[in-house]
């Protein structure tokens, strides 16, 4: 049995990653930004790794903003901040401990 692993490019660093190891962000008909935690929200998807580096980088360069064509809100970019902090990585680069 082959299992496909569907795999997304995190705005942040432009690597394509597993889908699941990303976060994905969501624009949608209304031209509402958020995080969408289960990703079947119906819209546009980002995806942003769950590293608060991709998270900055992503900020930097406005990849988000270019991504959607439209301006990002703080509370979207805080959201990602607290689902990146609120998943524990399945970090495999060790330490990180708080
Ligand atoms: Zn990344």
């Amino acid at each position: 049995m082959q299992k496909k692993i569907p795999m997304r490019m995190c705005v942040g660093c432009r690597e394509m990653k597993p889908k699941r190891e990303l976060v994905r962000v969501v624009c949608n008909k209304e031209g509402e930004v958020f995080v969408d935690p289960t990703g079947k929200a119906n819209g546009r998807g980002a995806y942003v790794c769950r590293s608060g580096d991709c998270l900055k980088k992503a900020v930097k360069t406005r990849a988000l903003e270019r991504a959607f064509s439209m301006k990002i809100g703080e509370d979207v970019f805080e959201s990602l901040n607290a689902s990146i902090a609120g998943i524990p990585a399945e970090a495999d680069e060790g330490g990180g401990e708080a």
